[in-house]
């Protein structure tokens, strides 16, 4: 059953309904979930609060035929702004809780979009210690306080660990904990189906961006590793993905992601000069110099990411100086250290 017009519905499975959300980004569009079970609804991620997303959320369930009081269950997969934004606005539509990680509950304890607040200012020191230029730097502090204001504050939300059941009705949803693109990304898994609701912890077109943040979790890398290689292992008929399509070979995936960021470690290691390079240069050789504002900022925690697992993997090495940090590539730096040493024998 195939709904189209205001709102973007389709049943994509029985009693699972998708909600495309649009979005001010290049993505575009948030895929939302709607979990039916006996009576009983879980919506999975909200979309950000805009008037257009609110009017389509509000369209999609009368599309769908449900009042929002049966909706008993929120589920934010991470706090980023496209699922977590509306969480507020549609707790106080439903009367439904919201549910989340415990540690992708921990961030939101943090002002991120308040100017002057302690996650402001570590941000602020992160991208300027980058090399960021400074222009740069205030126009993306201008446009995340801009985004702040399509975030609901959120009251109360219930915290769920690796393993627990999420029940809607008779349906039986397993919290599988996923760090890596957030530090505690939280994906549900319906054994009796197979289905995986994956948020962005896979995509099926784009690599989900792997992002060093202050504040958050200081090895992305090596946790979304590990998390990939952890899903790869479960018994997946169909994966639902935030952004994208529906995708079932959810191990082969795994392969290409994996692929992709050893590929981008070992590009990184080639790429950095022997003086050392600072993480903002290494973006733009990475991703390129003629990206919009928004894409520099997450090339560059991308960037990070990488050159931090580098590090705790010991091929690269971390220095300040001036302000600035600077990362060298530890056999390239051997190499020189026994050449002059030959040198001067
Ligand atoms: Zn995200
Ligand atoms: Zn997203």
């Amino acid at each position: 059953m195939v709904h189209q017009g205001t709102g973007d519905v389709e049943e994509i499975s029985p009693g699972c309904w998708v909600l495309k959300l649009p979005l001010p980004f290049p993505v575009e569009v948030v895929n939302c979930y709607l979990i039916e079970g006996n009576g009983e609804a879980c919506l999975v991620d909200c979309g950000l609060h805009t008037s257009k997303a609110l009017a389509h959320f509000q369209a999609a369930l009368r599309m769908i035929g449900i009042a929002p009081g049966d909706i008993s269950t929120i589920v934010v997969t991470h706090y980023h702004p496209d699922h977590l934004g509306m969480a507020g606005t549609i707790q106080s539509m439903t009367g439904a809780r919201i549910v989340m990680s415990s540690s992708e509950y921990e961030m939101l304890g943090h002002n991120w979009y308040d100017p002057g607040s302690n996650a402001d200012r570590a941000i602020h020191q992160m991208l300027e210690q980058s090399g960021m230029p400074r222009s740069l730097i205030a126009r993306l502090h201008a446009q995340r306080v801009r985004l702040g204001s399509h975030i609901d504050p959120v009251q109360e939300v219930t915290a769920v660990n690796e393993g627990d059941a999420i029940i809607v009705g008779r349906r039986r949803l397993q919290a599988i904990i996923t760090p890596g693109h957030s530090p505690g990304h939280l994906c549900l898994f319906e054994a009796e189906t197979g289905l995986f609701w994956v948020g962005d912890h896979l995509l099926p077109r784009i690599t989900p961006n792997i992002g060093l943040f202050p504040l958050s979790n200081p090895q992305p890398l090596g946790s979304y590793l590990t998390s990939l290689e952890k899903v790869s292992q479960l018994p997946v008929k169909l994966a639902f993905p935030a952004h994208g399509e529906p995708f079932e070979d959810v191990r082969g995936r795994v392969e290409e992601l994996i692929l992709h960021h050893q590929r981008r470690l070992h590009t990184l290691l080639s790429l950095m000069t022997r003086r050392g390079s600072t993480p903002y240069t290494l973006s733009q050789k990475l991703f390129g110099k003629n990206l919009p504002d928004q894409a520099r900022r997450f090339a560059l925690a991308e960037t990070l990411a990488h050159l931090e697992h580098l590090v705790a993997e010991g091929q690269a090495e971390k220095a300040q100086e001036n302000g600035l940090v600077r990362y060298r590539n530890v056999a390239a730096a051997g190499r020189e250290r026994r050449i002059a040493g030959r040198a001067n024998s």
